[in-house]
């Protein structure tokens, strides 16, 4: 009966032994996994922190940033306790058989828009060129030709800034003053070296480039794939978006107009008077 109840004990200290060394186990385990992942995760944050700077940053996305910044020092972000927030909606390319429809849009929207016409198309539509500046939008300029040889092979301002200002005075005659925006055809970026733009500048122009593209030219029959590119492109507090005068264009606007508003953007047609540089040389002189 002793001996028995004596092994009972001793049955009993081993049973408890083995339970203490099994916890000591598990916790020693449970403090090295911890260790792992706080050593796991630090390298993943520090891993992050030097991978920050280094994805190759596109010229738009740099653009904005730029924008973003003077932003700041321009104006003040916020509008009614929030971070405003404005999208520049561009046509390009125009006048055409399209601006009445985009114009009844944005009419229907109650927003503006900035057009960037080609002066060789602006006889034809001279009414079309009346009516949007009537309603609020701002008649910019894109050359007369359009056509890159002209404009830039020989490396030259000269043709650039002589077009400009012949047109300028083409569609003052038109809306009764002088419009100072322009857009260079296919984009400022490569053809246009800053010793161009300082010519731009000295002729009195400003120049817009932008910080998305739609891609709308190049997707004929397919206004959803303009929308979503719009969509998956939008990032900044700023945007100033390029649209063309086409028919997949006029489809998508609608939803492009939904969208903006949807994501909290006013909508503005360029304002002189609160002028922004946005180019892809960051140049502050136009
Ligand atoms: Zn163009």
């Amino acid at each position: 009966m002793r001996r028995r109840s004596f092994s009972k004990v001793k049955k009993r200290d081993r049973i408890r032994f083995g339970r203490i060394v099994t916890l000591i186990t598990l916790m020693t385990l449970f403090v090295i996994g911890l260790l792992f992942i706080y050593a796991g995760l630090t390298d993943g944050i520090n891993r992050y922190i030097a991978a920050a700077p280094l994805p190759a940053i596109t010229e738009s996305a740099q653009l904005s940033k730029m924008e973003v910044n003077s932003d700041i020092k321009e104006e003040p972000t916020r509008f009614q306790g929030q971070v405003r927030k404005v999208a520049y909606i561009t046509f390009d390319d125009g006048p055409s058989d399209y601006t009445d429809s985009i114009l009844d849009i944005l009419r229907e929207y109650d927003v503006k828009a900035t057009f960037f016409m080609i002066g060789q198309h602006l006889n034809q539509h001279k009414d079309a060129v009346k009516r949007l500046v009537e309603e609020g939008s701002y008649p910019g300029l894109h050359s007369i030709s359009h056509d890159y040889n002209t404009l830039y092979k020989s490396g030259s301002s000269k043709s650039f800034i002589e077009e400009f200002t012949k047109e300028q005075e083409m569609v003052k005659d038109i809306v009764g003053f002088t419009p100072m925006l322009i857009r260079a055809p296919y984009g400022s970026s490569p053809q246009i070296d800053e010793a161009f733009r300082g010519d731009i500048a000295a002729a009195g122009f400003k120049m817009w480039d932008w910080t998305i593209d739609s891609l709308d030219w190049n997707l004929p029959g397919q206004p959803n794939k303009v929308v979503e590119q719009v969509k998956s492109s939008l990032r900044w507090d700023k945007e100033v978006i390029l649209l063309h005068e086409r028919e997949q264009t006029v489809q998508a606007l609608p939803r492009i107009l939904d969208l903006l508003k949807e994501k909290g953007y006013q909508i503005e047609a360029y304002d002189p008077n609160g002028h922004f540089s946005a180019n892809f040389g960051h140049d502050q002189r136009l």
